[in-house]
C-alpha cells in the first residue's frame, strides 16, 4: 500500500495549529519596510529632501550629486532594520523576480571592516546578466547587463526569519542601452500615453494638465495545497499543474466554495500574508475564496501602474514563501487542476493624472462626459486594432489551458461596454447623438450621459476586457504573469488611438468645426472603423466564436503558438518604434524569449509525463495485476470463479498507457525545425494532444486500480484535505 499518502493524510490531520499571534494596529505596521517619502524626510537634508521629491513625482532620473547622501541615508535605515545586505530587484521577461545581493561590507587597510553604501552603488548595479533570457539581444561574451534604480518604486526591506535584505527596485538594460526586462518598456509606455492624453486634454480645452499615469489594481488567484501532498507530486514540482488526475466524484458543482467560510487555516495564512504586505506598503484590501475548491483570491487598492506591477511581483512572493510557514505549497498556474476553474489575474486599469482624474470616469457634467467618451473611444479602437497584440501579451504555456475553455474569457480580444454606454456609441455611429439640438437627441458635450448602472452580472465575466463603471478589467491575464506585459499594452494603445485622434481633432478645429462637433465626427469614425470590437453577449458561446470570426472579422487566437507570431508583424513594429516603447531589435528579442519559453515549458511537462507514466504509474499498474492475477488463480485452483474483466480492463489501460507514452517519447526526440514559429505549432499540434492522451490512460487507470497502490496524491486529496 501507500504509506507516503496514507502519512501525508494523519500528518495534516494531526497538525498543531499555529500558535496565535496578536493582531497589530495598522496604523503602526503600515510602510514599516519601506523606504519611503516619510522617511527619507525625517533623515535626509531639507534642499537632498526636495531634490528627490521632485525626482519621485515627475519621474525624471536622480540627481548624482544627491545620490551618496541617499544611499548613506538608505543603508542606515536598513542597518537599523537588521540588514547586512542590499539587493538590485530587478524584472527579467520570465515572469519573475530577479536579484543579486551584495554586502554593505567594506573591508578597510588594517583588516577591519565597515558598512559602506554609495550613491553609485545604489543608482547602478552590474549583475551578470548572461544567464537571463535576452533573446538574442546580447551574446554571452557581452553579458554585462545594468541595472539603475527606478526612483518612483521605493526601496524596501524584504525580512526573512533571521535576517533583513535592502531591496531597490531596477530596470534592467543591456550595455548598448536596450531594455531585458519589462520595466523600462512600462515606464516608456507610461510616458507615451502622458503624451498623447496631454495632447488631447489640451485640445479638449485644459490650460493645467498634470503628467497622466496609468493605474492599476489587480486581483490574484490562486491555490493552496498542503505540502505533504504537493510535495509527492512532481508534475506539482516542476510544472506548478498535475498532468495527471483523476476528477473527484464531487468537484466545484455545488458552488458551495465561492464566498463563503474561508477555511481557519487558510485564514491564519491570508492575514499573515497581509500583515506582510502592510509592512511593504503594499495595500491589501479584499480576500474571498474562489470558485475551485482549494481556490483562493487577494486584491489590493489600486495604485499607480509602475509601483502596482512591482507590488504585485512582490504580492506574488510573499504569497509563495508564507504558504510554506503554514504548510501550503502555493500554486499560481493558470491551470492546476484539470476540470476545475484555473486562476487568472483580472488587470484594472484606467488612466488620469492629479489635474482632471480618472479619465475613464464618466463623471457627471457634460464636458466630463465628452471627455470621457473621447478615452473611451480610444479604447475601443486600440482592442480592435490591437487585440492580436492583448492575445499575445497573455499568452503563456499555461494560460492557453484557461482561455477559451469555458470558464474564463475566450482568445477572441472584445470590449464589453454594458448595455446603456454601448447604446450611446451606437448611436454616435448611427448619427442620432450630435452636436445639434434636435428634440431627443443627445447633444455631446451639452447633455450629460445617462446615469451607467454598474453590471454586476454575469455577462461582463464572459469578457476579456469589460468596462466595469470607472476603469477597463483585462480579465484574461493569466494568474502567474507579470503584469507589466499586459499594461504596457494597454498604454501603448491607448497612447497610439490618443495620439490618432488628437490628429483627427486638431484637423477638424482648424477647418472651423466648434469642439463638440469634432468629438462626434471622431467618435463615428472610430466607431465605423472599429464598432465591431464592441460585444455584450455571452462570449463563452459557441455563437459568439463563429460570428466574431466570420461576422466581425476578429481574430481567435487559441493558442501561444498562435498568438506570439503577431509580435513579428509590421503594423505592431510600427506601433512600438513609434511610441518609442521598444524597438525592433527589443520587440524581435520579446518574440524570441516568449517563445522559447512556451516551447521549453511544454517540452519539460512532456518529459514528466512520460517519466511519471513510465516510474509512477506503470509499477503501480504492474504491483496491482500481479496481486490479482495470483488471487484469480489462487481462487480458480479452488474452483472459485473471480471476474477476470476487471484484471483484463488494468491490463489493457497499461499496454494503451505504454503505447501513447511510447508516441509522445518519439515526438519529443524531434529538434529540426524550420523556425521558432514551426517549433511552437509543432508543441502545440503535436506535443500537447500526445500528452492528453497519455493522461487519459492514466486517469482512467487511477479509476480501477486499488486506491492504496496509487502512487500520487489525488485530487480529492489535494483539493478537499486542509
Ligand atoms: P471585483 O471583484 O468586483 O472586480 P475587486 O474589488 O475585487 O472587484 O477588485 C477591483 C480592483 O480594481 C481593486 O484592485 C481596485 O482597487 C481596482 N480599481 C478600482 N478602481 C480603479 C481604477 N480607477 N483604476 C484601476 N483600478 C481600480
Ligand atoms: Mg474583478
Amino acid at each position: 500500500g501507500n504509506t507516503a499518502r496514507t502519512q501525508a493524510v494523519h500528518q495534516i490531520a494531526n497538525r498543531e495549529a499555529m500558535p496565535p499571534k496578536a493582531p497589530e494596529r495598522l496604523e503602526d505596521i503600515w510602510a514599516q519596510n519601506v523606504f519611503n517619502l516619510n522617511k527619507m524626510q525625517a533623515s535626509l537634508p531639507k534642499t537632498v529632501f526636495k531634490s528627490i521629491e521632485k525626482t519621485i513625482t515627475n519621474g525624471e532620473k536622480l540627481d548624482p550629486s544627491i545620490a551618496d547622501a541617499v544611499a548613506n541615508a538608505m543603508k542606515d535605515w536598513a542597518i537599523s532594520k537588521g540588514a547586512l545586505y542590499y539587493a538590485h530587484v530587478f524584472y527579467p521577461m520570465t515572469n519573475q523576480t530577479a536579484e543579486k545581493h551584495d554586502g554593505f561590507i567594506s573591508v578597510q587597510k588594517n583588516g577591519n571592516v565597515i558598512s559602506e553604501f554609495s550613491g553609485k552603488l545604489l543608482v547602478q548595479g552590474e549583475p551578470d546578466g548572461s544567464s537571463f533570457p535576452n533573446g538574442g539581444i546580447r551574446g554571452t561574451f557581452e553579458a554585462r547587463g545594468y541595472t539603475a534604480w527606478d526612483v518612483t518604486s521605493p526601496a524596501y526591506i524584504m525580512e526573512t526569519d533571521n535576517g533583513a535584505t535592502l531591496c531597490i527596485p531596477t530596470v534592467f538594460v543591456s550595455w548598448t542601452g536596450e531594455a531585458l526586462d519589462k520595466k523600462v518598456p512600462l515606464l516608456r509606455s507610461i510616458a507615451a500615453m502622458d503624451k498623447s492624453a496631454s495632447k488631447v486634454l489640451k485640445l479638449l480645452g485644459h490650460e493645467d494638465v498634470a503628467r497622466v499615469n496609468s493605474s492599476c489594481g489587480s486581483e490574484q488567484e490562486y491555490f493552496l495545497v498542503d505540502a505533504n501532498f504537493a510535495t509527492q507530486r512532481p508534475d506539482l514540482l516542476l510544472a506548478g499543474r498535475t498532468l495527471f488526475g483523476k476528477a473527484p466524484a464531487k468537484g466545484q458543482e455545488f458552488d458551495d466554495h465561492y464566498f463563503g467560510a474561508i477555511p481557519h487555516r487558510v485564514q491564519v495564512f491570508m492575514q499573515d500574508v497581509e500583515e506582510k504586505l502592510y509592512k511593504l506598503g503594499i495595500p491589501a484590501k479584499t480576500r474571498h475564496n474562489e470558485v475551485a475548491p482549494g481556490q483562493f483570491e487577494i486584491a489590493p487598492f489600486f495604485e499607480a501602474a509602475n509601483v502596482a506591477s512591482d507590488h504585485q511581483q512582490l504580492t506574488m512572493t510573499v504569497l509563495k514563501h508564507t504558504a510554506k510557514k503554514h504548510g501550503f505549497v502555493c500554486l499560481l498556474h493558470e491551470k492546476p487542476f484539470a476540470g476545475i476553474n484555473g486562476s487568472g489575474k483580472h488587470v484594472n486599469w484606467s488612466v488620469g493624472n492629479s489635474t482632471q482624474g480618472n479619465l475613464l470616469d464618466p463623471g457627471d457634467s457634460p464636458h466630463e462626459n465628452a471627455q470621457f467618451l473621447v478615452f473611451c473611444g480610444a479604447v475601443i479602437r486600440g482592442v480592435h486594432k490591437y487585440g492580436p497584440l492583448m492575445r499575445a501579451a497573455i499568452a503563456t504555456a499555461s494560460n492557453d489551458h484557461r482561455l477559451g475553455a469555458n470558464e474564463a474569457p475566450p482568445a477572441i480580444m472584445s470590449v464589453y461596454l454594458g448595455t446603456q454606454l454601448e447604446e450611446v456609441f451606437e448611436q454616435i455611429k448611427a448619427g442620432t447623438v450630435s452636436d445639434s439640438k434636435k428634440k431627443g437627441v443627445m447633444d455631446i458635450g451639452v447633455d450629460v450621459l445617462p446615469p451607467l448602472s454598474k453590471d454586476a452580472g454575469d455577462r461582463n465575466r464572459t469578457s476579456p476586457f469589460a468596462f466595469t463603471g470607472n476603469r477597463f478589467e483585462f480579465r484574461a491575464v493569466g494568474s502567474h504573469q507579470s503584469v507589466s506585459g499586459p499594461l504596457i499594452v494597454l498604454n501603448t494603445m491607448l497612447a497610439d488611438s490618443l495620439d490618432w485622434i488628437g490628429n483627427r481633432l486638431e484637423s477638424e478645429l482648424s477647418n472651423g468645426v466648434e469642439l463638440n462637433g469634432a468629438i462626434v465626427t471622431v467618435l463615428k469614425e472610430v466607431m465605423e472603423e472599429h464598432g465591431a470590437v464592441i460585444f455584450g453577449g455571452n462570449g463563452y458561446s459557441e455563437e459568439w466564436h463563429k460570428m466574431a470570426v466570420e461576422e466581425r472579422g476578429l481574430a481567435n487566437l487559441p493558442t501561444t503558438a498562435d498568438a506570439l507570431p503577431c509580435l513579428k508583424e509590421e503594423y505592431i513594429e510600427d506601433l512600438f518604434k513609434k511610441t518609442g516603447v521598444l524597438t525592433p531589435v527589443e520587440l524581435e528579442s520579446r518574440f524570441e524569449v516568449y517563445a522559447e519559453q512556451y516551447i521549453l515549458s511544454i517540452e519539460v511537462e512532456a518529459k514528466l509525463v512520460v517519466s511519471m507514466a513510465k516510474t509512477l504509474i506503470y509499477p503501480a499498474a504492474v504491483e496491482y495485476l500481479s496481486t490479482l492475477s495470483s488471487t484469480i488463480a489462487s481462487l480458480t485452483d479452488l474452483g472459485i470463479d473471480l471476474d477476470k474483466e476487471s484484471a483484463k480492463k488494468v491490463a489493457d489501460l497499461t499496454n494503451s498507457m505504454l503505447a501513447a507514452i511510447g508516441k509522445l517519447s518519439a515526438a519529443i526526440e524531434k529538434h529540426d525545425f524550420a523556425s521558432t514559429r514551426e517549433h511552437m505549432e509543432y508543441c502545440a499540434q503535436t506535443i500537447r494532444p500526445l500528452m492528453d492522451e497519455s493522461r487519459e490512460y492514466v486517469d482512467a487507470l487511477e479509476g480501477e486500480i486499488a486506491d492504496c497502490f496509487w502512487p500520487l496524491p489525488t485530487y480529492q486529496e489535494m483539493l478537499f484535505v486542509k
